[in-house]
Order: structure tokens, then sequence, then C-alpha cells
């Protein structure tokens, strides 16, 4: 059964924001995080799913099909998983969408990923500690070359409801919207894993971890 968890929170100190985004004016940060911070309303749908079937290109969860040899690998030892969807919800991306300064759009863009990011500490806490879970992974369709985009599909088709539960729809690209959204499946593990390890790719602001070409070379995804 699909849950659904606010992850409503503190609001965002505009002098981490401003150092984090290496802003000088703290009282334009100030401002936006004021005026972004009515529009944020954080919110996961998730549920616990099962796996039925472990095969040489994926796994099944619940009859649900994927395809990637570094998710299948990563549950080679797992029973349960958690797919979710988590939107910071339409109301930020209309906030972006009607600025017309292009600083601030660029400020309020930067502000509504730094929500996400708690918003997504808030419910990695909430994994853990409601299924007492002492460490926790997690892979996103379209993260790497072997688990595509198109899973987004699958994914979405484990969490019936979740459109009408967030406002989180799919688009023909695969893509979510509102825009401020994320998607995936947590699993436990033991060690943390990040589809950065095995990401090549030089300049990217998202890293989390450094690439690891024996790492890439264990998972088999190393060209
Ligand atoms: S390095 Fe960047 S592109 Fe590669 S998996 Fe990490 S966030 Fe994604």
């Amino acid at each position: 059964m699909l849950e659904i968890l606010s992850l409503a929170g503190g609001a965002l100190s505009p002098a981490s924001a401003a150092e984090r985004l290496r802003v000088a004016d703290l009282g334009l940060m100030r401002r936006l995080i004021d005026s972004a911070q009515a529009a944020i309303k954080p919110a996961a749908a998730f549920r616990a799913g099962y796996v039925d079937q472990k095969r040489a290109e994926g796994v099944v969860v619940d009859g649900v099909a994927f395809t990637s040899r570094v998710l299948r690998r990563n549950l080679d030892t797992v029973g349960r998983v958690f797919p979710f969807v988590l939107t910071l919800g339409r109301e930020m991306d209309g906030r972006i969408d009607a600025s017309g300064d292009m600083l601030e759009k660029y400020l309020l863009e930067e502000i509504a990923n730094l929500a996400l990011r708690e918003a997504r500490g808030r419910f990695e806490a909430h994994l853990r500690s409601a299924f007492a879970l002492e460490k926790i992974s997690c892979m996103a369709p379209g993260s790497l070359e072997d688990w595509p985009i198109e899973q987004q599909r699958p994914l979405f088709g484990l969490l019936p409801g979740v459109e009408a539960a967030l406002g989180v729809r799919l688009t023909e690209s695969f893509l979510m919207l509102p825009r401020k959204s994320i998607s995936g499946i947590y699993f436990p593990s033991e060690a943390t894993f990040f589809s950065c390890q095995l990401c090549p790719r030089e300049r990217c602001d998202g890293r989390k971890a450094r690439y690891d070409e024996q790492k890439a070379r264990e998972y088999g995804v190393l060209k």
C-alpha cells in the first residue's frame, strides 16, 4: 500500500544557503528564501516492495521487472526495497517560472535543490527509523546507462496512485512534473552505494562520490 509522508521541516537558513551558493548579498538570499518557503511543500509517496526474482539482467519487484545489472547486484542479498517518489510540489515550479530575472531564477532553482536535498534527508531518516534499517542506499532510473530513464515507467507502475497523491506524473520522455521531484528505489546496504561511484562523467555539480574505476569494473559497467 502506498504511504504518503509530509516532509515539511525547518526553514532553510539564508546564511548557509548564501555560503553554499557563494552569494554575498545576504538580504537577497533572505528575501528569496522567504518567498520560496511558502511554495515548498515537500512530500513523499513510497511503499515496501519485495524482490520476487533475481535474474541475470535485473530483478522483479512485486511482479514488476526492472532491467539493470547494477540494481541486480545491489539487491543480491536484499529481499525488501522501498520504491518512492519525492517532490517539492507544483507551487515551487510555478514560483521559479514566474520570475523574470535570470539571477533570481537561477537562485530559486538552487534554493529548491537545497530544499529537495533536505527533504530527502528527512525521508531517509524516516525509512531508517520506521523499518529499523542501519544503512540504506538508493538508485534512480536514468542515473546510469545501465538503468536508463525509461525505467521510470515500471517504477511508477510500483506506485499506483502517486499522481493523485502527490501530483507527480511522467512526461512522454519519462521526466517528472513537477520538475523538483526525485524518484528511485531505496534498499538496505552494508556500505553506502552511490551511482556516482560508477559514473566517469568529469564535470558534474551533482556528484556525491568519487568515480571508482575498480568498482565500475566489478559491477561490469566499465566500457
Ligand atoms: S556524477 Fe553526476 S551524472 Fe554521474 S551519476 Fe553522479 S550525479 Fe549523475
